[in-house]
């Protein structure tokens, strides 16, 4: 699907990114995520006996830390794991890589992931070579005009004939789950943030955007400063400067990654309701878990049902949102049901018309992919 116009730059500086051993984010948060949570699978669910509902995995990732998925027996085995949890197509990101990734082929180690098996995956493209160009901008006042540039130059590079559907994953707070894993935190309202909603608008692609949600500079919860010495004291507060980058440019569509995954306490219906009143540019990603926190904001209680206040929530905005696994594949189904099923299991306990918007209808929309769910 070739994108229809792009900003004029002046090439001066081109940056390239990988998946080396220092390289991204990734299979930590998840790790994280199931040692408290390794509920057995139930088939029952998804075996024909209640019938499972289609939708789009619009976040998952083909690489991480731990985790690498780039072989036709690995795409297959993904694919039949996903079959089986009703996910008809998923989008696969790179993670959000760090300012100091500096090694070279993450970008088209997912690109090659997606063509493995092109009839069911889709392309995101910039976690792994934009997004470090925005970490490396985190509290310069004035980003010159050779890094933006150099920004578009590469987001150009990465969307000019790819069929990417949308530009990510990127990160303005990202917590740390272990050494290994990076600490992000750039402001939303980075020069580069803006340059990447004026050209995702004018790709006319949405933007996949990680942000832990901070009302108030908070101290960091200890769950992480125990986890990972990258973790910093204190998190900034985040959601004003996001409110700014989403009002910078109405024509971006920007999707909130992991929302009703409580990582920080913030993360509650309460908070996202008014953003999604104030915003018709932003769009939730919802990552329907318990973990990493267990609190009382989380979308889902600890039985997976989902909590009143957000549900109202998803039926006052119901072409608003959509799901995303924030699956690390591996080809290995004990690995790649977890979070699959879990999304099932929260897709069976919606209304079935809101199931059909949230699964279905609005990624289709909002990411413009052909074909259907
Ligand atoms: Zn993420």
């Amino acid at each position: 699907m070739a994108h229809r116009h792009f900003v004029a730059v002046f090439p001066v500086l081109l940056f390239a990114c990988g998946t080396s051993a220092v390289s991204p984010d990734s299979g930590a948060a998840l790790d994280a995520l199931d040692a408290n949570d390794a509920a057995p699978i139930d088939a029952s669910s998804s075996d024909g006996s209640v019938a499972t509902r289609p939708w789009i995995d619009t976040h998952a990732h083909p690489v991480g830390i731990h985790t690498q998925c780039n072989t036709q027996a690995c795409a297959d085995a993904v694919v039949a794991t996903m079959d089986k949890y009703g996910a008809r197509r998923a989008i696969l990101l790179h993670p959000p890589s760090p300012a100091n990734n500096t090694s070279l082929n993450g970008e088209s180690l997912v690109r090659s992931a997606v063509q493995l098996r092109s009839d069911r995956f889709f392309l995101g493209v910039g976690g792994c070579d934009l997004n470090p160009q925005i970490q490396q901008t985190d509290g310069v006042a004035n980003v010159t005009s050779d890094a933006r540039n150099a920004f578009a130059t590469s987001a150009n590079q990465l969307l000019t004939g790819s069929g990417a559907v949308v530009l990510g994953e990127t990160a303005a707070l990202h917590v740390s789950y272990e050494l290994a894993h990076p600490f992000e935190q750039v402001s939303p309202t980075s020069t580069l943030f803006a340059d990447l909603a004026d050209l995702a608008a004018t790709a006319d692609v949405p933007v996949d955007l990680h942000v832990d949600a901070v009302k108030q500079t908070m101290s960091t919860p200890s769950f992480y400063t125990q986890k990972s010495p990258n973790n910093p004291a204190q998190l900034k507060g985040n959601i004003d400067a996001f409110s700014q980058l989403l009002a910078h440019n109405r024509k971006a569509r920007f999707v909130w990654a992991h929302v009703g995954r409580d990582t920080t306490g913030d993360m509650s219906a309460q908070l996202v309701g008014p953003m999604l009143a104030a915003n018709e540019n932003l769009f939730i990603q919802i990552h329907a878990v318990f973990q990493p926190l267990q609190s009382s904001s989380a979308i889902v209680d600890g039985d997976g049902n989902i909590r009143p206040e957000w549900l109202a929530l998803l039926t006052q905005y119901p072409d608003r949102a959509v799901i995303g696994s924030d699956s690390f594949f591996t080809g290995a189904e004990d690995n790649d049901a977890k979070s699959l099923q879990q999304m099932q299991k929260f897709l069976q306990k919606l209304p079935a018309d809101l199931a059909q918007r949230i699964g279905c209808d609005n990624p289709v929309r909002v990411y413009r992919l052909p074909g259907g769910c």
